[in-house]
């Protein structure tokens, strides 16, 4: 078999990641120890990761760059020696790298600590900047956004009396475009609609939401922590304002992420019927890093993941694409054979990477609990695991109108650039024998 050095190296590494886990048993028929090195012969190794939602393994590639510069880029890029300003080239590079996956430009990028923080930049630092000015004090946004669109947007209703539209979805995810022009008054400031949901994996037409608001005058922001790297975006032909982006759902580091500002023509929002550069009110004071919208200490090792797990998603686009569409179908062709099985959100306009499924009279908090040392899966956002009210379920898939209580909820399972078609036969496996079981005991 002629092997090239890279994927020698990933494999090796994957090898040594995979076998060194505690709960490696090798006593079962899973075993660590007599493996094939290619990745499609990958062992199975306990439990097989299906939560890719939540985060994804670093790539070797990125944890390479990131191993180079903790060890040997030690400088403050703000400091004006030339230490810092080689810590600072690498900042910028990764700052293009980032911009160039959604047709930004360089000094559109700011780098923050994840989508979290730019969802709260975007959305306070905006309102703080621009309500009074214009006297608009309306956003409208989903039912079915990411916690923390959702707690900022309560957070502006009683600090800041913004009022707030969360538009229903219709029972496929979908936004309803007609319902979101409609409710757009000369009162609008922004509209926040995410690009992939973080549960069903819905897309959402950005396209088309970027058109309406450009239509009104009113600034579009989009949450693409998810769909970032994913699904083709263009900041321009989509007429955003601003978009947060995040690093760990990239195969890059946690902890890092973006926001993307607009400072040229071309975004949907106007101020007193002209287009402006955006100002964010920072949220962040000190010293002024991040044109003064972010300050602290930039983590050069993790911009540098971020760059370069961004440039690889660029990069690998399309073989990405093939494997997880050929995995994600293989995937739910298998679950389609249970019994009572359904697929939550579109169909067809969804990241083929997040499948969700309720099976008929199995509770699915349940169904993860019993799987969990065997395969990583979720009920939805590991961000609300903590707020998860058992009786009512996802707020996401509630949203669609689906009865929770009478379908037992529903399980999320996420597939990767690392997940191989062994995982897969094996998550089919065992979820059809839990659903079973599950279904015999309460008989
Ligand atoms: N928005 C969405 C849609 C997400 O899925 C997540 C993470 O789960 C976030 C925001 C928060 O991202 P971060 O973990 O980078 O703060």
């Amino acid at each position: 078999m002629i092997l090239r050095k890279s994927s020698l190296f990933l494999l090796i590494l994957f090898a040594t990641i995979s076998c060194s886990r505690d709960n490696c048993d090798s006593s079962k028929d899973l075993e660590c120890t007599n493996f094939d090195i290619s990745s499609e012969n990958k062992p199975i190794v306990l439990p097989v990761y299906m939560d890719y939602q939540a985060t994804t393994p670093i790539d070797p590639r990125v944890l390479q760059e990131m191993n180079y510069v903790e060890s040997n880029v030690y400088g403050n890029p703000n400091s004006i020696h030339k230490l810092g300003k080689e810590a600072m080239k690498m900042v910028e590079k990764s700052r293009t790298q980032v911009a160039n996956v959604i047709g930004a430009r360089t000094d559109e990028i700011i780098f923050t600590s994840g989508a979290t923080e730019s969802n709260n930049l975007a959305l306070k630092g905006f309102v703080e900047t621009y309500a009074k000015k214009t006297g608009r004090r309306h956003i409208i946004t989903s039912m079915t956004e990411h916690a923390c669109i959702q707690e900022t947007c309560k957070k502006l209703e009683s600090n800041s009396d913004i009022d707030i539209t969360y538009l229903c979805p219709k029972s496929n995810g979908l936004i309803d475009l007609k319902e979101l022009e409609e409710a757009i008054t000369p009162n609008t400031l922004m509209i926040s609609i995410m690009g992939v949901n973080n549960e069903i994996g819905v897309i959402q037409d950005l396209e088309a939401i970027g058109k309406i608001a450009k239509k009104h005058g009113v600034f579009f922001h989009t949450d693409c922590a998810q769909a970032f790297g994913k699904i083709p975006l263009n900041v321009d032909r989509m007429h955003i304002d601003m978009m947060s982006i995040s690093g760990h759902k990239i195969y890059g580091p946690k902890g890092i992420g973006a926001l993307y500002i607009r400072q040229h023509s071309g975004g949907a929002g106007l101020i007193n019927g002209k287009s402006e550069k955006i100002k964010l009110n920072p949220q962040i004071n000190g010293g002024g890093q991040e044109h003064g919208i972010r300050s602290g200490t930039l983590a050069v090792p993790l911009i540098v993941g971020f760059g370069k797990a961004s440039e690889l998603m660029k990069i690998d686009y399309k073989k990405d694409e093939k494997h997880i569409k050929r995995l994600s179908e293989k995937l739910k062709a298998g679950l389609r054979e249970i019994s009572g099985s359904r697929l939550n959100g579109d169909e067809k306009n969804r990241y083929a990477g997040n499948l969700n499924f309720s099976f008929e009279g199995v509770d699915s908090l349940n169904l993860v609990q019993n799987l969990g040392d065997k395969l990583a899966l979720s009920t939805g956002s590991a961000c609300g695991a903590s707020h998860f009210n058992e009786a009512v379920g996802s707020y996401v898939i509630k949203a669609l109108g689906i009865n929770t209580a009478k379908i037992g909820g529903a399980v999320r399972i996420g597939i990767g650039r690392f997940t191989t078609d062994r995982e897969v036969d094996y998550a089919i496996k065992i979820i059809k024998d839990e659903v079973e079981r599950e279904r015999k005991e309460k008989r």
